[in-house]
């Protein structure tokens, strides 16, 4: 039933970044290596004390806070003396496109719409998407365009901005709250990606190349 809906009414296909179309090593980088490192300077401690202060305070703010994802208040709150724009530039040979991104992109870019709903700020977007800007027709930051973490709001929010029925939107994202479910609550048909080939079931995949498989499937 669910995909005999999907085949008549799909017209938007929407993608999560971080963990889903890039790695993480990008955002582990600045958020483990680099501000770690500054702030074990500026407080003249060492690497393996910075990290472990700086680890404790992301916790303590945790993910549910809008601050967590905003490179700029930790630049503030931990004093350092850097432009968030020079911490995301250094690092952005870094960033690592999944192998099977592009020719999947490629692929869909022919059928459908494609999208991104990201919760990172749009500062963080520059450097990833630079070779994947041109697959994707809107780019939608939670934070930056809904001042407002990646839940079921945000989702009805984007399908009303473009005027399409949240069925006729599949989202496809590496958080199981955040994308699967919050995607889900909203009416959109959605995909939980699994990197880690742990988790099966029906709406779980392990690759992009299994969305493309059930997309087509039904096509
Ligand atoms: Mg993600």
């Amino acid at each position: 039933m669910l995909k005999k809906n999907l085949k008549n009414n799909l017209k938007i296909v929407s993608f999560d970044v971080d963990g889903t179309l890039v790695d993480l090593e990008y955002n582990d980088l600045i958020w483990f290596k680099e501000i770690p490192e500054l702030v074990a300077q500026e407080k003249g401690i060492s690497f393996i004390e910075s990290l472990e202060l700086v680890k404790e305070e992301y916790n303590k703010l945790g993910e549910h806070n809008l601050n967590w994802y905003d490179i700029k208040y930790w630049i503030t709150y931990f004093d350092l003396p850097v432009s968030h724009t020079q911490i995301l530039e250094k690092y952005e040979p870094q960033v690592k496109i999944f192998p099977e991104v592009i020719p999947v992109l490629k692929d869909l870019q022919r059928d459908f719409t494609l999208i991104i709903i990201t919760a990172m700020p749009r500062e963080f977007l520059i450097p990833k998407m630079k070779k994947l800007r041109e697959y994707f027709k809107f780019a939608f930051s939670a934070i930056s365009d809904f001042k407002n973490l990646k839940n079921s709001e945000i989702y009805s929010k984007v399908s009303k901005i473009l005027k399409v029925h949240p069925e006729e939107i599949l989202h496809i994202g590496d958080h199981w709250e955040f994308d699967y479910l919050a995607a889900r609550q909203a009416g959109f048909y959605s995909l939980y990606l699994d990197r880690s080939n742990t988790k099966k079931g029906e709406n779980i995949i392990n690759s992009l190349e299994e969305a493309r498989g059930i997309i087509e499937e039904i096509d």
